[in-house]
């Protein structure tokens, strides 16, 4: 099929961006990537009146390494995610997980804001960005506000943007000393939405687990944190028993999975459980611990 008729506009400028969008509201979706919006218009399940391209705003097509962070304009391409040193040095976590986004071509156009405005459950970004306490900037006409990554996934392929408003930068804070980290996903072929994936960010004080995160994606609604088995964790320490208890009750009472015709809800704990196992003994000695 063929998108409906669309107006296209290509700003300049973030400001003449902002503007186009507070005088068009709902009726206008912009375009980053085109890596999930482009089929959408061809499917005719998004029929926009206007589309307002962001390929000529240089201004947001940035890393910037700060003091404790680092800050990544919403146009970055995913690719620039899996072979820049920057990132590589800075959010090792983001750099494993964004070489599972699809196949290399479509990394090459599609953008971190895509991916993350998109919200799609299967996606790496969104739950690595929670994995890692990043923090969003949105802008509007009207002014900028900071969204914390766990608040800015609310549901099913929806962020919390409003009409008029970008995503325009992403800021993710350094792990704190003492962190490891990991990325495991199963996807039918490499490349593949994944069937399920866990990113996991484990900090050692001592003996002790000072501060757990587990998300996962394409087992919810979007980017999935199992509470309990942090909490697990956080406060009994990382073993091979508390691993394994861990990875129980994330795969049996925190997730939420669907079954379809690629995977059953059984196949999906199943996937969970073990996935979450690995990922906590590759972060938990990352850190420094124990095998
Ligand atoms: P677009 O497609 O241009 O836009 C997506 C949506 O976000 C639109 O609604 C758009 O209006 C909105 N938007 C874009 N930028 C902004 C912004 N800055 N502020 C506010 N709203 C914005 N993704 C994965 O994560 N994992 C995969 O395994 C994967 N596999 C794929 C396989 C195939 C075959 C294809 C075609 C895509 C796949 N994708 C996958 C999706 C891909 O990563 C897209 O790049 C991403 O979902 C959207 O990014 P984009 O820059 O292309 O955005």
């Amino acid at each position: 099929m063929k998108p409906a008729p669309v107006d296209y506009v290509a700003p300049g400028s973030l400001d003449e961006a902002l503007a186009l969008l507070a005088e068009h509201g709902d009726d206008a979706k912009v375009l980053a990537g085109g890596q999930s919006l482009i089929p959408l218009l061809n499917f005719r399940l998004a029929r926009p009146s206007l589309l307002v391209d962001l390929n000529r705003l240089g201004e947001l097509d940035y890393l910037r390494n700060g003091e404790s962070d680092l800050a990544i304009g919403a146009m970055t391409r995913q690719r620039r995610l899996e072979r820049d040193p920057l990132v590589a040095a800075a959010a090792p976590l983001l750099q494993a997980a964004a070489g599972f986004i699809a196949h290399p071509q479509i990394r090459n156009r599609g953008t971190v804001g895509g991916s993350l405005a998109h919200a799609d459950p299967a996606a790496e970004l969104p739950v690595v960005t929670v994995a890692l306490d990043a923090r969003f900037a949105v802008r509007s006409a009207a002014g900028e506000r900071r969204v914390p990554a766990a608040e800015f996934f609310v549901g099913l392929l929806t962020a919390d943007l409003q009409p008029g408003e970008l995503l325009v930068e992403v800021t993710v804070p350094a792990m704190p000393p003492g962190s490891g980290w990991s990325f495991h996903e199963m996807a039918r072929r490499h490349g593949d939405y994944a069937l399920a994936g866990v990113a996991a960010v484990l900090t050692r004080a001592g003996d002790a687990c000072s501060r757990a995160r587990i998300v996962y994606l394409s087992l919810g609604d979007g980017p999935l944190r199992a509470r309990e088995a942090e909490r697990l964790l956080e406060t009994e320490g990382v073993s091979p028993r508390t691993i394994d208890e861990a990875a129980g009750l994330a795969a049996e009472r925190e997730i939420e999975p669907a079954g379809d015709i690629h995977a059953s809800v059984a196949y999906k704990r199943h996937l969970a459980r073990t996935l979450t196992r690995r990922a906590l003994a590759e972060a938990w000695q990352r850190a420094g611990g124990g095998p």
